[in-house]
């Protein structure tokens, strides 16, 4: 097995299995093989990888390029990506479990964050101030240096490029920590940046465990910021030790997203609505509409189209063309979801359709789950509030605006909220009481890489996407000019 391990690469050097034998088995969550085998990076490799990146930053042309020579290296990566879409997304379907065509637009998007940062990174304007004596004065945005970005399993490669495109662009070296279940799109992508021209040591990916090479990354004093998508309580914890550090911390974090249906909404579009934002990436989205409020005049109408339409949703085989919902990524992660549908029905739930693990046929053999919708349970119930990261949806009925927006609310998350209504007096009033990042209106879970993406309270700090996005990985210097006439008087 040893001969087919994928190395990471530190420096010019290419690591097979630092640790020994150490190597982390990516598993097709479809089936149960192995979808490959990475050579594992421990904390001893982070501590040679912050030094590679801080000699890349300083000494090798990146930072002090032009913009536009810059820009056109992320144009590269960009194009890359687009050529070898086909068998990255292959590779993405085998370690995410994702179907074939969900896979296939995270390569696209991947692609999409460089051309997008590569554009800004060459348009971006620095700030003149206006002058209050006898000087000029202006305000640029510096790279931090050696920045930290780690992700989570659930959109690898979009997730990576979200991160290292504007971190780049703003001309820092990125240290890129994938999770464990998802190990080899980073490696891809760096190979793919060195290919397109990135200097060595300015991308670096450690494919290891987060408590000890995240933790390390954390924790290094030379990494100087910290981008993180993944769970709220891990966020809370990279948190501590920046806060410990004083470093900033980019957190995208988990959600449990309010989906609001009004009486006056057309009904055949919300119920789509409704059926794509929890469904979709079989729920495992961090801003799946897993809570539904619907109006109680509709409700009973509205939850038997939804029935049937959630029986209707195709499980099946990533690689099969009229999948739309594959598995979940682990075994482990599969009895966490089916855990919390235990859990609501014991709070008194009533699970409406799905409920199950498929045990027959070529989807008993990977970690499959159905389309669940469950009611009759109050927004107290752990099944409410907790986030499942799977294709679970909490349905209650609500009286009107007043009593949905308090019970949107009653979340400690803020990540995204979505509503169907006619009426866009109405829309717009809900949209600014629910504190959420996102808020979609009569459409739901659409993203666009120049529209600023984060979450309120819980679900994080600071926002991805757009020029907020490039400004995450910048600091701000500010420099005077003299202008005197004469010599300054004391
Ligand atoms: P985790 O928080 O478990 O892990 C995320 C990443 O952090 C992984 O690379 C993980 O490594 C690493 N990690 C774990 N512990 C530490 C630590 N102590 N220090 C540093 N790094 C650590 O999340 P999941 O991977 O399970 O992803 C699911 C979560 O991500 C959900 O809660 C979801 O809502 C959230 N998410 C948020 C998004 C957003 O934009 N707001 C988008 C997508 C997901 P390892 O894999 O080895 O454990």
């Amino acid at each position: 097995m040893q001969s087919s391990v994928k190395p990471f690469r530190l420096g010019s050097q290419w690591r097979t299995a630092s640790d020994g034998d150490a190597v982390i088995s990516s598993i097709n969550p479809a089936d149960g093989s192995v979808a490959g085998v990475v050579a594992r990076a421990t904390p001893r490799d982070v501590d040679e990888a912050v030094a590679i990146a801080w000699d890349a930053f300083r000494n090798k042309p990146w930072r002090k390029l032009r913009p536009d020579q810059r820009a056109s290296i992320l144009y590269e990566i960009s194009r890359r990506l687009k050529i070898e879409r086909e068998s990255l997304a292959r590779l993405q379907m085998l370690d995410s479990g994702k179907p074939w065509k969900e896979c296939l637009n995270m390569v696209d998007s991947a692609s999409g964050h460089f051309r997008y940062y590569a554009a800004v990174c060459e348009t971006w304007q620095n700030e003149m101030t206006s002058p209050r004596g006898e000087y000029f004065s202006m305000a640029l945005a510096e790279p931090f240096g050696v920045i930290a970005a780690i992700t989570p399993w659930n959109s690898p490669i979009m997730n990576e490029a979200q991160k290292a495109a504007p971190a780049l662009a703003a001309g820092n070296a990125v240290l890129l920590k994938p999770s464990e279940e998802t190990p080899q799109l980073a490696l891809e992508l760096v190979r793919i940046c060195m290919e397109a021209g990135l200097p060595e040591g300015l991308l670096t990916a450690l494919p290891g465990y987060g408590e000890d090479v995240g933790a390390a990354l954390v924790s290094h004093p030379g990494v100087r910021m910290v981008s993180f998508t993944g769970g709220t309580e891990t966020g809370r914890l990279i948190a501590r030790t920046a806060g410990e550090r004083l470093i900033p911390v980019g957190l995208e974090l988990g959600g449990k997203s309010p989906h609001i249906v009004f009486e006056d909404a057309d009904l055949e579009r919300a119920v789509a609505g409704v059926v794509s934002g929890i469904f979709g990436s079989a729920g495992q989205s961090c801003v799946a509409g897993s809570r539904l409020f619907v109006q109680k005049s509709i409700y009973g109408r509205f939850m038997k189209e939804l029935v049937t339409r959630s029986q209707a949703v195709r499980v099946g085989l990533p690689d099969d063309p009229n999948t739309q919902m594959g598995p979940l990524v682990s075994r482990t992660h599969r009895d966490k979801v089916a855990g919390y549908v235990d859990i609501a029905r014991s709070e008194g739930g009533k699970v409406l359709v799905g409920g199950y693990a498929p045990d027959e046929g070529p989807l008993a053999r990977g970690w499959f789950y159905m389309p669940t919708v469950i009611e009759g349970l109050d927004n107290k119930a752990r099944a409410v509030r907790e986030e499942i990261f799977g294709p679970v949806l909490v349905a209650l009925p609500f009286e009107d605006e007043d009593d949905v927006i308090a019970q949107a609310n009653d979340t400690p998350y803020g990540l995204a909220a979505g509503m169907w209504t006619a009426n866009y007096a109405r829309a717009w009033r809900v949209a600014r009481e629910i504190e959420a990042g996102s808020v979609w209106i009569n459409t739901y879970k659409q993203s666009h890489i120049a529209t600023p993406f984060g979450g309120f309270k819980e679900s994080g700090i600071g926002r991805e996407k757009g020029l907020h996005g490039l400004r995450l990985y910048t600091q701000v210097k500010s420099l005077y000019w003299g202008m005197h006439e004469k010599p300054m008087e004391l």
